[in-house]
């Protein structure tokens, strides 16, 4: 047999790479600031046409490159900034991989122009879909000009799924947002089609957030600031006063780089704990500085997520300056009228006239916000543990276009009971975001809301599955990639038909990869990691299972990860779409981890409960 296996051009690996770096206009302008800052620039300036799609050019005052560098930053794995192993763990640059240059030029048709500040002339160079097409001295100002023009002039396909020039525009102000917000210290400017879109001098952090989100914002932060040992956190939040009902802007940064946090972001909920309504969502822009020996830099090129060895260590410090920053904050309002004793000890004063941090412990009847009377009033106020709301409309589609015939409401209930009637004014009432509450005709029915969904979800899957019916998938434009150990490889091989009966449209790549070019419907791209790892997961803790009831443990740990939770808000149509739903599954009273999902309060219960109390 001949042989078959061939290199592919740099050209082309540059171009397939290029799809993991470069999504869209945005990731460009991401990587050129970046790249302004790590060069030590004072001043940058963003300038964009037509959403980023015709032109992006970044320029900055930096250091700026010689000949050799500039033609060398092109190269696939060209960095200054890291040249060997052990420097992975002393990162403090926001860029350290060499791959954006090589991606954007693979993709787009790219200027460059650098100059040292103590060389007298610079370097011009073009390049269009990787290859040099020009390259010669010039003069120009020292620091670098990078012009990016017709992104995906090559890749067609990506081109054509650019979304609309105001959503694209979005993007690239939130990538320009983050990277400006926390190097205050330098000097940002961003025009869109002539139009100056930010003006941002060099200033204090607390001035650039102004800056930024408006004069407004003056009024509304609170100084944050904690160091211990070789953590530091430093920052502002918004005062409580002034959450929103959307999500605020929520910036963690750690090492002067954008992070997303969960974990992070719970330690400053909690924080906020009773002095938030719970539709509320606070603001924060809290800078962590950290030894970068104590963070995994070890991510993906375009993740936002940042490991901390020690996680807790962290939240814990986290949470305790948040608290200490709303502690300081409060003692004015509790000045003004009489409060629990119980809360004049959370602000005692030291002898020095210090301020305390309040202790974990806060009377979550207390709202020093609700004033009315001059009484504190008990507050109704609870955190609630929150799910986006796009999430929860993606996952809620298809109850709604599925609209399920009211007849099979009598045919599954299955433990006996009466048929719930119901009519189309039933009404739905929702306890503390958790449990429906509804008329039936023996009494008061209760649902659980999490458990009511789980088993819908579970019956669909496990439906899908068995009846070889066709998968509801979304294709998606950029396809996943996952890494897995040789193991957990193996254990998806073993899985595939399945997962693919579930919606997952994915293939082999490498050794032990999978790309993921369609997920089910109802989940977002964003949780593809998380829920197969869920799923590899309970696989390995039941292997027993594996071979029966393979489909079984795949539905249950899909529907447990994609159910609405507990403490998420439902409307009334929403809690009549579950209810619905239930009703039309072959076993609604048995969540599929065998919970129970619905209990009926006989009325004659009701009646004694009531005379009991008398
Ligand atoms: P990385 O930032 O991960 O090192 P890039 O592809 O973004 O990789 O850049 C490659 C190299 O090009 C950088 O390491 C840096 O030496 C150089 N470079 C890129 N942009 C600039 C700039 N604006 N000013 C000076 N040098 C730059
Ligand atoms: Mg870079």
């Amino acid at each position: 047999m001949s042989n078959i296996i061939k290199l592919l051009p740099d050209s082309v690996a540059n171009q397939i790479a290029a799809g993991e770096v470069i999504q869209r206009p945005a990731s460009v302008v991401k990587e050129l600031l970046e790249n302004a800052v790590d060069a030590g620039a004072s001043s940058v300036d963003l300038f964009v046409k037509d959403a980023g799609k015709t032109l992006i050019q970044v320029a900055d005052n930096g250091c700026g490159m010689s000949a050799l560098d500039a033609r060398m930053s092109f190269e696939r794995h060209a960095t200054s900034k890291i040249e060997k192993a052990d420097d992975l763990f002393a990162i403090r640059t926001m860029g350290f991989r060499g791959e954006a240059l090589a991606s954007i030029a693979a993709i787009a048709q790219v200027e460059m122009k650098t100059r040292l500040s103590d060389e007298e002339l610079g370097t011009c160079l073009k390049i269009e879909g990787s290859k040099v097409i020009q390259e010669e001295p010039c003069p120009c100002q020292p620091g670098t000009v990078i012009s990016v023009k017709n992104l995906f002039f090559n890749v067609p396909a990506r081109r054509n799924f650019l979304k609309s020039d105001s959503v694209e525009t979005r993007h690239m102000i939130e990538e320009f947002t983050r990277v400006a917000l926390i190097n205050y210290d330098v000097a940002f400017s961003f025009v869109h089609n002539n139009k100056v879109v930010f003006k941002l001098p060099k200033s204090s952090f607390k001035a650039r957030i102004v800056n930024i989100f408006g004069k407004s914002y003056d009024q509304k932060l609170l100084p944050v600031e904690q160091t211990t040992g070789s953590l530091s956190i430093k920052g502002f939040i918004g005062k409580p006063e002034f959450a929103k009902k959307t999500r605020g802007e929520q910036y963690f940064f750690v090492n002067k780089r954008f992070i997303k946090h969960p974990y992070l972001h719970h330690a400053v909920e909690n924080a906020f704990a009773e002095l938030l309504p719970s539709d509320a969502y606070p603001s924060y822009f809290l800078d962590i500085e950290i030894d970068p020996s104590e963070i995994d830099v070890n991510i993906h090129p375009t993740k936002t997520e940042v490991n901390f060895i020690d996680a807790r260590y962290v939240y814990a410090v986290m949470q305790s300056a948040v608290k200490q920053a709303i502690g300081k904050h409060s003692l004015t309002p509790t000045i003004d009228f009489d409060v629990d004793p119980a809360i004049d000890a959370l602000f005692q004063t030291t002898p020095k006239g210090e301020v305390l941090p309040p202790e974990i412990q806060i009377n979550p009847d207390y709202n020093p916000f609700d004033q009315q009377n001059g009484q504190p009033k008990p507050a109704a106020f609870k955190p609630a543990k929150r799910q986006s709301e796009d999430e929860w409309n993606q996952l809620h589609q298809p109850l709604i276009e599925e609209n399920s015939e009211k007849s099979i409401l009598s045919s599954g209930f299955s433990n006996g009971q009466k048929e719930p009637s119901f009519d189309p004014a039933h009404r739905f009432f929702q306890v503390h975001h958790r449990y429906i509450l509804t008329n039936v005709r023996s009494g008061l029915m209760i649902i659980d809301q999490q458990k009511a969904h789980e088993r819908i979800l579970y019956e669909r899957f496990l439906a899908k599955m068995e009846n070889n019916e066709a998968p509801a998938s979304q294709q998606q434009l950029f396809p996943i990639t996952i890494q897995f150990s040789a193991g957990d490889a193996e254990l998806i091989r073993s899985m595939k038909d399945s997962l693919q009966k579930l919606g997952f449209v994915m293939e082999p790549i490498g050794a032990n990869g999978f790309v993921f070019q369609g997920i089910p419907q109802g989940m977002s791209a964003s949780e593809t990691e998380s829920v197969i790892e869920q799923i590899l997961e309970v696989q390995k803790q039941r292997p027993e299972n594996m071979a029966a009831g393979k489909n079984t443990i795949l539905a249950k740990s899909l529907a447990s990860k994609l159910s609405i939770k507990a403490g998420k808000k439902l409307s009334h149509e929403e809690m009549a779409n579950l209810f619905d739903e239930l009703f039309a599954c072959q076993l609604p009273d048995v969540a599929p981890d065998g919970s129970p999902v619905v209990s009926i309060v006989p009325i004659e219960e009701l009646e004694r409960f009531l005379k009991e109390k008398k």
